[in-house]
């Protein structure tokens, strides 16, 4: 295996371009897809630990789930200009640390991103260099299969998310790739190939595919 401490990375460009950003609507598979790619390279990728100000839960741990902060410290970060982007979720505050994923950069790693479609777009802003991809299900219908398999949500809740896939989908043309999440291990291996690879994905077949999806839930 390749040793993962490499060279001194230096500029924002150097930086972003070991910045992977992935999102996807809510059911697609990115979780799975997310773990997968971990999985196959333990030694080379680090996901971007989120800094909030909500208290642990259950065997949540410093520093493995999240940077747990008190309020101040989460504002005195934000002051200091270390936040990529944050966002209030439910009363807490969550953000991206610049100096930490610039640190896991500095050792070495490729970091990955599991943010929605604002804090990519943030991201994206700040390292132009950095790739954004996302996921999608092959199809509506399959997209609602899959909610309602999870269990874990009631027909009204399935129903808003659907309702709000197609507008995270619209935002995702803005997105570097696309990955059709039809069959696991492809879709993994397209991802695989877009962080660690040399052939990519075609980017404008993802497109059409993107596309093709959006218009069946606006036909919908
Ligand atoms: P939870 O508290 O359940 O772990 O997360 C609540 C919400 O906060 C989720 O919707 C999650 O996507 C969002 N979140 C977690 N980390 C970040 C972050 O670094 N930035 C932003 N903007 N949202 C985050």
């Amino acid at each position: 295996m390749k040793n993962p401490v490499e060279t001194a990375v230096v500029n924002t460009d150097e930086i972003g371009k070991r910045f992977f950003v992935v999102s996807a609507p809510s059911g697609a598979g990115k979780t799975t897809l997310c773990q997968n790619l971990l999985d196959r390279h333990p030694d080379a990728i680090r996901v971007s630990i989120s800094c909030t100000t909500r208290k642990p839960r259950g065997e949540e741990r410093d520093g493995v789930e999240y940077f747990f902060l008190s309020k101040s410290e989460f504002f005195e970060r934000r002051e200091a200009g270390d936040f990529l982007e944050w966002a209030q979720v439910h009363g807490n505050y969550y953000a991206t640390s610049r100096s930490h994923v610039e640190d896991l950069v500095s050792r070495g790693y490729r970091v990955l991103f599991d943010v929605d479609v604002q804090g990519a777009e943030k991201i994206k802003a700040a390292y132009p260099a950095a790739t954004l991809v996302f996921v999608i299900a092959p199809s509506r219908a399959e997209l609602e299969r899959r909610l309602r398999e999870r269990k874990t949500d009631d027909p009204v809740e399935i129903e808003r998310r659907l309702g709000n896939a197609l507008g995270e989908m619209v935002l995702a043309r803005i997105y570097d790739y696309i990955i059709v999440n039809d069959d696991v291990v492809e879709a993994s291996e397209k991802l695989d190939a877009i962080v660690f690879g040399d052939a990519k994905p075609d980017r404008e077949d993802g497109r059409r595919q993107l596309d093709r999806i959006i218009a069946e839930f606006e036909n919908e």
